[in-house]
C-alpha cells in the first residue's frame, strides 16, 4: 500500500487517520502543529512522539511537499516558483515582498477553463483541479524557502495570501475552501481571514458559499461595466451576468470601511479605459463598501491587448477618486521573469503525449 499524504488531510481527517490506525487522538493534535508550526516534513523529528511511534507514522504516511521543477527571482525581489505535480503538470507560486507584507499568491487549477480574452493561463489548453495537498503545498513550499517556520514568529515573511495564480478558485471550490481552513487553523499558520483574498471572474454561487463559510476577502475581476464588453473579455459572464454578479457582491456578509469589496480591472487601451467607462464603474458599484485595483494590462507573447498609457491610468483613476473610491494603480511585480497577473502559464502542453491521458479536463464553459 502506498503511503498517505498527511498534507490531503483536513483536521478532522487527521483525526480519523489517526483513530483506523488506533492512535489516539491527541496524536492528531501533535502532528498537526508539528507539520502547519513547525513546518516538519519528517515524522522521526517529532520528539513528543515515541520513536516508536514516529516509525509506524512513517511506514504508513508522508508530509510531502510539491516538487520545484525552477525558481525565479525578480530584481524587485519577486521570487517565482514552477512547481511540478505528481502527474507531471505544472503551476506557479509566487512570493511579492513588499514593505509592509509579504504575499503568496496561491494557484488553483492547472491551467483555466475561462478564456478570458486578456489572460495567459486562459489560453492554456489542459486543465485540472488542484487537490487541498498541492494549494496547501505551495504555501508550505514558499515558508520553507523563506525560512518562515514557526508560523507564528515575529516578521513573518508571509503575511498574506491571494488566490490569484493560475486557475478559478471557485470553479475548484472544495478543495480550495478546505486549503484556506488549514492556512486559516489556530493551531497551525494561523492567517487571519482578512489577510486572506479570494479572486473570482464571478461564479456566483460559490462567491455566496465563501461568504457564509470562509469570510475571506472578495476580489471580483470586473474589467468592463457592461455585459457587451464583459461578455467578450471575461467569457464567464455570459452565465454569471454583471446585475447578479454586483447583487451577489452586495449581500457579501461583513461589508465595512474596513472590509471592502476588491474590484479588479485590467487597462486595456482603446477597450476599457474611456471617462465614460470610470463613470458608469462608479455608478455600477455605487452603495457597495469597494477598493478597485486598476492593473496595467500585462502582455505575453502573441497578446493582441496594449495597455493603456500612463495618462489614460492616472485620469480614470483620478474620477474614481473624486467620487470617494480608493483605485490603487497595481504596479506590476516580477515582470521580468512574467511573474505578473495574467502571465502565469506553465508549460504543461511540453508534457508528453504518453501523460495527457491522465490529465482530467474540466468542463468548458
Ligand atoms: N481566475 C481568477 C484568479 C486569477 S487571475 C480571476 O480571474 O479572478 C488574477 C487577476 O489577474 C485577475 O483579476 C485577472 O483578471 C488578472 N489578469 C489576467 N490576465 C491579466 C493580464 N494580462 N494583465 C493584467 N491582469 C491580468
Ligand atoms: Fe481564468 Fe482568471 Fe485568467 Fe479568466 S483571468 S482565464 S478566470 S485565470
Amino acid at each position: 500500500m502506498s503511503r498517505q499524504d498527511l498534507l490531503n488531510f483536513s483536521f478532522d481527517e487527521l483525526k480519523a487517520f489517526c483513530l483506523n490506525n488506533d492512535l489516539p487522538r491527541f496524536r492528531a493534535t501533535q502532528i498537526w502543529r508539528w507539520m502547519y508550526c513547525f513546518g516538519l516534513q519528517s515524522f522521526l523529528e517529532m520528539n513528543n512522539i515515541s520513536k516508536s511511534t514516529r516509525s509506524f507514522l512513517n511506514e504508513l504516511s508522508l508530509i510531502s511537499r510539491p516538487q520545484i521543477s525552477e525558481i525565479k527571482e525578480s530584481k524587485d525581489g519577486t521570487i517565482k516558483w514552477l512547481i511540478k505535480l505528481k502527474d507531471g503538470s505544472e503551476v506557479e507560486t509566487v512570493y511579492i515582498p513588499q514593505e509592509d507584507r509579504g504575499t503568496v499568491c496561491l494557484s488553483s487549477q492547472v491551467g483555466c477553463t475561462l478564456n478570458c480574452s486578456f489572460c495567459h493561463t486562459g489560453t492554456q489548453a489542459l486543465v485540472r483541479n488542484l487537490t487541498s495537498g498541492e494549494i496547501i503545498g505551495q504555501l508550505m513550499l514558499v515558508m520553507d524557502h523563506l525560512n518562515d517556520w514557526p508560523s507564528g514568529k515575529n516578521h513573518r515573511k508571509v503575511t498574506n495570501v491571494v488566490m490569484m495564480g493560475m486557475g478559478e478558485p471557485l470553479l475548484n471550490y472544495d478543495e480550495v475552501s478546505k486549503a484556506i481552513k488549514i492556512m486559516m487553523s489556530d493551531d497551525g499558520i494561523s492567517l487571519s481571514r482578512r489577510r486572506i483574498t479570494l479572486s473570482t471572474s464571478g461564479i456566483i454561487p460559490n462567491i455566496d458559499k465563501t461568504g457564509a463559510e470562509l469570510g475571506v476577502n472578495l476580489a471580483i475581476s470586473l474589467h468592463a461595466v457592461n455585459d457587451k464588453l464583459r461578455d467578450t473579455l471575461v467569457p464567464i459572464n455570459k452565465k454569471y451576468n454583471l446585475k447578479d454578479l454586483i447583487n451577489s457582491c452586495r449581500n457579501y456578509p461583513n461589508l465595512s470601511n474596513s472590509r471592502r469589496i476588491t474590484w479588479e480591472y485590467v487597462m486595456l487601451k482603446d477597450i476599457n479605459d474611456s471617462e465614460e467607462d470610470a463613470n458608469n464603474l462608479i455608478k455600477l458599484i455605487k452603495g457597495i463598501p469597494s477598493k478597485i485595483n486598476l492593473i496595467p494590462f500585462n502582455p505575453w507573447p502573441g497578446s493582441f491587448f496594449e495597455t493603456s498609457s500612463k495618462n489614460k491610468i492616472d485620469n480614470f483613476a483620478k474620477i474614481l477618486m473624486d467620487a470617494g473610491f480608493a483605485s490603487p494603480i497595481r504596479k506590476p511585480r516580477g515582470q521580468d521573469i512574467y511573474a505578473a497577473c495574467g502571465q502565469l502559464k506553465s508549460d504543461t502542453e511540453k508534457i508528453r503525449k504518453s501523460q495527457i491521458n491522465k490529465l482530467v479536463p474540466l468542463h468548458s464553459f
